[in-house]
């Protein structure tokens, strides 16, 4: 067993990250096993990226009707979740949002919008327009989340002053036909290649506890690890009722520990950014989550979940001995 701490150590602090099985057997541990997962992880993170933490907020600019069907979302065309549905905020409402986020100490934020992808035109160039004052205005770095956007529309955005292109591939592509069958598991690779091909700052991870084995958390690692994303968002199910989701808990504090340990191993180098479902699945473990690799959290609330107040998330870096990056 010694050897494995040692390779896995090893493998992640060269930057080139630990393989396959090592990863299969980091998920699969027990609890006995977190506090020395936790000094390797805790380890890579300071090596690559210090004691500076992301802090991102989102506006959920446009919301519910999405003609995809992805399980676990509220907004997907399967959901009787009750929640606000409305088409896409004006740009003085998405500036607003930006400002309240400011308030709360974020230093990035994402304009996201329900949907497989923004084709409009009008709409785009709203949101174009939103980034542009955001960043020059308010001096936070943007973030878009708009779905399968293709290169040119990637370009137009980047050109308004945008840095990151978010799309998440939420599970392994063995997993993906289980919660989505509207569209393919190649259509959102090819989004994130697209933004990265742009020149995007790219944010793509997942959603685990889903009913995906633990090979399949690895799965979407290696994945995220081949595409060369720059961030990895990561979101811990907190079922919605009305959803085909509702009721499902299979995630402990712990494990949420361990898939964020072995993202940290797997993607040594990356940003690694947990966001919702930290407060119902962490517990009271929150805090351990940058000891298990995490560089950001997310502050305010989440698309259709309500997070806790931002300055309990400022204390707790303070109490760390962390700071906002
Ligand atoms: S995750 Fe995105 S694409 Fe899937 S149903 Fe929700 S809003 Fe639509």
């Amino acid at each position: 067993m010694d050897a494995f701490w040692e390779r896995i150590r090893s493998r992640a602090m060269d930057g080139e990250g630990i393989g396959e099985e090592d990863a299969l057997e980091v998920v699969s541990l027990p609890d006995a096993a977190l506090w020395r997962l936790l000094d390797v992880a805790e380890a890579v993170r300071r090596r690559f990226k210090g004691d500076g933490i992301r802090l991102c907020s989102i506006v959920n600019a446009k919301s519910g009707a999405c003609s995809e069907d992805c399980s676990f979302c509220a907004q997907s065309r399967q959901s009787a979740a009750e929640i606000p549905k409305y088409p896409l905020l004006s740009g003085e409402e998405i500036f607003r949002a930006a400002s309240e986020a400011k308030e709360r100490g974020a230093r990035e934020f994402s304009i996201v919008a329900s949907g497989l992808a923004m084709r409009d035109r009008k709409e785009l160039a709203r949101v174009g327009d939103a980034v542009a004052r955001i960043g020059t205005e308010l001096g936070l770095e943007t973030c878009v989340s708009l779905g399968t956007l293709p290169p040119r529309d990637v370009e137009y955005l980047l050109s308004r002053g945008l840095r990151s292109v978010h799309h998440n591939l939420e599970t392994s592509r063995s997993f993906f036909p289980r919660i989505c069958t509207t569209h393919d598991y190649e259509e959102d690779v090819a989004a994130v290649r697209a933004a990265g091909n742009a020149g995007a700052w790219v944010c793509c991870g997942g959603i685990f506890g889903l009913g995906e084995s633990l090979r399949d958390r690895v799965e979407l690692a290696m994945t995220l690890r081949e595409l060369g994303v720059d961030s990895i968002p990561v979101n811990f199910l907190n079922p919605v009722p009305g959803t085909p989701m509702e009721g499902r808990r299979e995630l402990t504090p712990t494990s949420c520990l361990r898939i964020i340990a072995m993202l940290r191993l797997t993607n040594p180098a990356r940003e690694i950014i947990v966001c919702g479902g930290r407060e119902v699945n962490l517990r009271g473990l929150q805090s351990l989550m940058f000891a298990a690799g995490a560089t950001g959290t997310m502050v305010g609330n989440y698309l259709t979940t309500t997070g806790r107040p931002a300055e309990e998330d400022l204390a707790m870096l303070r109490d760390l001995g962390l700071f906002p990056r």
